[in-house]
């Protein structure tokens, strides 16, 4: 037996079983009962909502050889004919696919002649706004003056897309996103009606995935039955199907990146990605915990009205507790922006990257918020017993600099010979090109690194924080550079790796014999102008 994808096999052929759109539904339903049939209907709203089906049925119920309560009767001829989809008087057209004028000037060709049985013939033209500017024109020839015999039905996603001209020859309804209970609804009757066993909680979560459209919640929820066939759906299973990152894992993520601590928040990203879990998700999951957890904090607020398991709430509650709003504030703000940022992107990593590396430092940013957060994690850990110094110049917030407060070193000025020098400025010139070819991770780490020499052929690369120390020091990294710099610039480097000491003072000068003796020289021939 061949499978049919519920959607197809549960899509309503009447206007009682419609779902969630009952403003058009009437009205529809008023005109087939009075005879004041349109000819022309514009239906817009975003995708999955119901328009090609209530087109299909409205195109059914004019045809209707006895339609009930404006209703089609699905028993007549007619009503058959167009169900199989064998009647010529029903039309459908995709205008992704038909877009052009010659596709349109059929259409214009055919209403010439009325239809040899039924009443109307019905065009359904799919995704209207694809049409060219030329099939605009020609479809608005045929609305000035339509045939009594013609009904046009124009779906769309884009109604800002449609001209003017067309817009106000149409009758237009809009096709409202179906609300949770209302697609929670429908497909508990799918459900019951197939037999299949899933936990009102899954249910609900699959259709929240839908957002607002049925059709999609419907194909989530055939994903699901697919994968777990013949065993009862618990919500579980369907996080696991849907790809959904879990409470626990978007739990663990916000403890890390809430220590600072950089390098295993980068890794738990990568354990994420490893799985195959989608970043766009992740990050709009990610939006939604902490909206959860703002929630938890500022009213009382129970597992239901959340969407949440009794068990993920007790969790939520104690993370909820250890963290403040004005954190949480500052994450979402951080999240909201990479969302837009990686909407339209095709590498989503290195963005979700920068913007968790944003949130483990919040010395990253300079505005009022990260200000708040930072010393909000000096005071803990003053509180904590820690000897901690403020440096005149900035508030910084790494462990080190907190465990050890000695003086800074004086800068140095190191003497080398020539070639190594050589070496040295040519690798500094060209860093942010070596560093920049790089694939996600390791090019953030290796943004803020120096590099320094060790000996000829050998230079280290310098970190500034034990965070990208630890992703950029990885050999294959190393590897990487060194490959980039010996293909690239013909020269045989190894490369090192080391952190950046915590009183380590920046920006030693490398000068070379010859340099370091003019110098003198010009120091002493000074004073004699
Ligand atoms: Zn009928």
């Amino acid at each position: 037996m061949s499978y049919t994808a519920l959607y197809r096999k549960w899509r309503p052929d009447s206007f009682d079983d419609v779902k969630g759109q009952d403003h058009i539904v009437t009205t529809l339903k008023n005109q087939i009962i009075s005879g004041r049939v349109g000819h022309a209907y514009l239906f817009c709203g975003t995708r999955g909502t119901g328009k090609t089906t209530i087109a299909k049925i409205f195109a059914k119920a004019v045809n209707c050889e006895h339609p009930v309560d404006g209703s089609p009767c699905n028993e007549c001829a007619s009503c058959r004919a167009i169900q199989a989809g064998a009647n010529v008087n029903v039309v459908e057209i995709d205008a992704a696919s038909n877009n052009g004028v010659d596709n349109i000037r059929e259409i214009r060709d055919e209403v010439q002649y009325s239809p040899a049985e039924g009443r109307y013939r019905v065009y359904i033209i799919d995704e209207v706004h694809m049409l060219s500017t030329g099939a605009f024109n020609a479809l608005l020839k045929t609305l000035e003056e339509p045939p009594s015999y013609v009904i046009f039905i124009l779906a769309t996603t884009e109604a800002h897309k449609i001209p003017i001209t067309v817009l106000s020859r149409c009758q237009r309804y809009d096709f409202r996103r179906i609300s949770l209970d209302t697609i929670a609804a429908r497909l508990r009757e799918l459900t019951d009606g197939e037999n299949i066993q899933i936990e009102e909680k899954a249910l609900r979560y699959v259709a929240k995935k839908g957002d607002g459209s049925l059709r999609d919640a419907i194909s989530l929820l055939d994903q699901c039955i697919a994968f777990y066939y013949g065993q009862k759906l618990d919500y579980a299973k369907v996080l696991d199907v849907l790809g959904a990152v879990d409470h626990e894992m978007l739990g663990q993520l916000l403890l890390l990146a809430l220590a600072g601590r950089t390098a295993e928040v980068i890794y738990k990203l990568e354990e994420i990605v490893m799985q195959g879990r989608e970043l766009s998700q992740l990050v709009t999951d990610f939006i939604w915990y902490l909206r959860n957890l703002l929630l938890l904090k500022s009213s009382d607020m129970d597992a239901d009205a959340l969407d949440v398991s009794e068990e993920d709430l007790k969790q939520l509650a104690d993370i909820a507790a250890s963290v403040s709003e004005e954190t949480l504030m500052r994450y979402i703000r951080v999240f909201s922006e990479l969302s837009n940022q990686i909407r339209y992107g095709t590498d989503k990593r290195v963005p979700v990257e920068i913007a968790f590396i944003k949130l483990t430092r919040p010395s990253m940013e300079q505005n009022l918020d990260s200000v708040l957060q930072r010393l909000e994690q000096l005071e803990k850990r003053v509180q904590e017993g820690a000897a901690v110094s403020y440096p005149a110049a900035a508030v910084t917030v790494s462990a080190q600099d907190a465990a050890q407060s000695a003086e800074p070193e004086e800068k140095k000025e190191i003497v080398l010979p020539k070639a190594q020098l050589d070496d040295l400025n040519l690798v500094r010139s060209e860093w942010n090109r070596i560093t920049g070819q790089l694939g996600g991770a390791a090019r953030v780490a290796l943004a803020g690194s120096q590099v320094e020499p060790v000996q000829d052929g050998v230079m280290c690369i310098v970190f500034q924080d034990a965070g990208t120390y630890l992703i950029g020091a990885r050999p294959s990294v190393l590897e990487q550079v060194r490959d980039y710099v010996n293909e690239t610039y013909q020269k045989s480097f190894e490369f090192k790796a080391r952190q950046k000491g915590a009183n380590e003072a920046a920006g030693t000068v490398y000068v070379s014999r010859d340099e370091l003796e003019e110098a003198f020289h010009m120091e002493i021939s000074m004073p004699e102008e």
